[in-house]
């Protein structure tokens, strides 16, 4: 990976987070099923008190963020894998 693909990765990355942060305060509420007490209800809460993500540990501000990342890591190291078992690896 070059310089370049590092520095484009990481700017596509925040846009899509901030395109789901945008989307997640503009069509979901607390009230959604199963996203809004899951995901917006702990997120919203910083609209209302700004200092309120630093009162946890990373841990407990992130981990579904983790699971997600981790589950996006092996869906890609499998699909790798499969195209290697397909023969359409070059
Ligand atoms: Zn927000």
């Amino acid at each position: 990976m070059t310089i370049v693909t590092a520095i484009f990765v990481i700017l596509l990355v925040d846009f899509v987070s901030g395109v789901v942060h945008w989307a997640e305060d503009t069509f979901w509420t607390e009230h959604t099923p199963v996203l809004g007490k899951w995901i917006v209800c702990p997120n919203v809460v910083h609209h209302r008190d700004a200092s309120a993500f630093v009162r946890n540990s990373w841990f407990q501000s992130s981990w579904d963020l983790l699971i997600g990342g981790l589950v996006i890591l092996g869906v890609a190291r499998l699909t790798v894998y499969c195209h290697g078992l397909c023969g359409y690896s070059s």
